[in-house]
């Protein structure tokens, strides 16, 4: 497994992260239901070849982002037998549950406990954006990071962003942070920081790492076949997989790229990938904006399933109404279009559907990627009503 000096911390990480937000559950209705067997197996099998940075947050694997989630009590039992010593472990201090300064403390305390250890080597402010933002910044989060620096709780301070560049910017001027954690793929190199914003991380000498570097599977499950063909041509040998990753570790600016693997055969084939370097070509980089672009039209609805909108009171299930209607569009054809609308009839849930959407417009503030919800949820109904 490559490892790359990580930005000023002095640190060497393996350029393929373990993260723990989509382990293999028991029973696919219920988060909390981690397989520990299977989720520690492949945890180790991933350290055992070389990745030595494991993430994990305080709402990963629960029902509600009120909740503290089943992920970083199992991070605790997957990493005893001596693997906690050969990782840098990573949670994050959930922004979203903080009325007070006092909190942060409360919540990292509470997080060393459930981690069962000592210190987090790097520790992230969650999820930043414009909401959150002023307000996390008057409660004291710089004075909070501080701290925990100073009392040896946290070994390296960052923060994990889905907000406009501006933002971002502000966010990075406003400490001495040694790192930010950015969603970055081949087809967001506009989209939020972007490509913008991991060059200014990498000027400031920090460290950056990835998340969505597969747009949460998107990159993968979406593909068109006109366009797997062409990339198969060039590189017969790689998987869409392949593709992503590898575009990702040729970007000066990235260090650690972060893969939240859901089966034993994922973290294979991200190990295989990241035990083998290849530079790409030009010919290689000119497909990959062929198929950005082509996507680019196409995307009518910019959601990365992520699922922090859920659970909506009214149990509308928005990824899965969004994913359907961006299959509905991806490509001109009356097939997908037939194939969407049925596909959606069949695998979402009555209760599902985005006729129980009644505009409140609570799940709006969650999201990340800022989406006008309630407004999108009368396209999906233009689409599939009737
Ligand atoms: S706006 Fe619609 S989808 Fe969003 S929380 Fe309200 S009812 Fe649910
Ligand atoms: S609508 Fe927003 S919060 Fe919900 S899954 Fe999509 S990107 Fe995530």
């Amino acid at each position: 497994m490559i490892k790359k000096m990580f930005g000023k911390t002095g640190v060497e990480l393996s350029v393929l992260g373990f993260g723990c937000m989509r382990l293999p559950v028991t029973n696919p209705e219920d988060p909390t239901t981690i397989d520990y067997d299977l989720g520690t197996a492949m945890i180790r099998k991933a350290i055992d070849q070389g990745v030595n940075y494991v993430d994990t947050a305080w709402p990963y694997h629960s029902n509600s982002r009120l909740d503290p989630g089943a992920s970083e009590p199992f991070v605790a039992q997957a990493l005893k037998g001596g693997y906690r010593e050969k990782v840098n472990l990573a949670t994050k201090l959930p922004l979203w549950l903080i009325k007070e300064r006092k909190d942060m403390d409360k919540y990292l305390d509470a997080q060393l406990k459930r981690l069962e250890t000592s210190h987090l080597d790097f520790y992230l402010a969650h999820n930043i954006n414009s909401l959150v933002w002023p307000q996390i910044k008057d409660l004291g989060l710089i004075d909070f990071m501080e701290s925990a620096l100073k009392d040896g709780r946290i070994k390296q301070a960052g923060f994990s962003f889905h907000d406009r560049l501006p933002v971002f910017e502000e966010a990075l001027n406003s400490f001495d942070w040694s790192f930010a954690q950015i969603q970055y793929n081949y087809l967001d190199i506009e989209y939020q920081a972007g490509r913008k914003g991991a060059q200014m991380v990498k000027e400031r000498g920090m460290g950056l790492i990835i998340m969505e570097p597969l747009r949460g599977g998107f990159l993968i499950n979406h593909m068109p076949e006109e366009l797997k063909k062409m990339l198969d041509e060039i590189r017969p040998h790689w998987s869409l997989a392949d593709w992503g990753l590898r575009w990702l570790w040729n970007q000066p600016e990235v260090n650690l790229v972060l893969s939240g693997m859901t089966a034993m055969s994922h973290v294979e084939e991200n190990l295989k990938i990241a035990s083998t370097p290849i530079e790409m070509t030009e010919r290689d980089f000119e497909a990959l904006e062929k198929v950005r672009l082509f996507f680019k039209e196409r995307l009518k609805i910019n959601c990365t399933s992520c699922g922090y909108c859920l659970p909506c009171p009214e149990g509308v299930n928005i990824p899965k109404n969004f994913s359907y209607y961006n299959d509905y569009h991806l490509v001109d054809s009356d097939e997908v279009r037939a194939r969407a609308k049925f596909y959606y009839a069949g695998q979402v849930a009555p209760h599902e559907k985005f006729e129980h959407c009644v505009h409140c417009r609570q799940c709006e503030e969650k999201c990340p990627q800022g989406l006008p919800i309630s407004d999108l949820m009368d396209e999906v109904a233009g689409v599939f009503g009737n």
